[in-house]
């Protein structure tokens, strides 16, 4: 997570806008080619709608476990925040 502009947001979804501009809000999913959910190199980031994602997952095989009810403690988990400008209008 990063904040710019007042506002604390996914840091991938903001790379890709600070590449290639605004996504409105909830309309398309950034999503990643590397399948590493932290990465924001903007070369493995492409837009997609959730059944594109969902596709892309299962081609290599992910998502075939069913989700987990509880999630695990998470011990190793660092949160940076990172400010950066507000991009222009
Ligand atoms: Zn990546």
């Amino acid at each position: 997570m990063l904040s710019y502009g007042g506002k604390t947001r996914r840091a991938h979804r903001t790379m890709y806008e600070l590449m290639h501009g605004r996504i409105r809000p909830n309309a398309l999913h950034v999503c990643h080619s590397c399948d590493n959910r932290k990465c924001v190199n903007p070369n493995h980031l492409w837009l997609g709608t959730i059944q594109e994602n969902l596709a892309d997952m299962r081609r290599k095989g992910r998502g075939t476990k069913p989700p987990r009810t509880k999630p695990k403690a998470r011990r190793n988990q660092v949160q940076t925040a990172v400010s950066i400008p507000a991009l222009p209008r």
